[in-house]
């Protein structure tokens, strides 16, 4: 025997996870952004769900490029001594930096992807 405030009470909770699934799915899809500090400065909030290229150029000559491809972000191309930012890896889970030392630039991924999503999600 189902009676009526049974029914009401799968109504609530069926409405609490449907919102909750689709929160979940809108935001991990289109809420990751990559957050351009210079020298402790923000300088550009970019969406990482569209591809480009983008060059920050310093005052003395020194630039660093960076690319958004595929929902990643990564560091191409810099004219720094140390190279560390280009050799490291692209990044696209919340929280993580690429940072370019000698020329105070640092990439961070915000409201992204939680570190190891992928591998339950697959
Ligand atoms: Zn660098």
């Amino acid at each position: 025997m189902i009676r009526r405030n049974d029914i009401i009470l799968l109504g609530v909770v069926l409405s609490i996870a449907l919102a909750t699934i689709f929160i979940m799915y809108t935001t991990k899809s289109d809420g990751s952004k990559v957050v351009i500090t210079i020298d402790g400065k923000e300088f550009k909030i970019l969406d990482l769900n569209k591809d480009m290229h983008l060059t920050i150029d310093g005052d003395n000559g020194e630039y660093n490029t960076i690319e958004i491809k595929d929902g990643v972000v990564d560091m191409i191309d810099a004219n720094c001594p140390d190279k560390i930012c280009v050799k490291h890896n692209e990044i696209h889970y919340n929280g993580e930096t690429i940072v370019c030392l000698p020329h105070k630039v640092v990439l961070e991924i915000e409201d992204g992807e939680e570190n190891g999503v992928d591998i339950i999600a697959q």
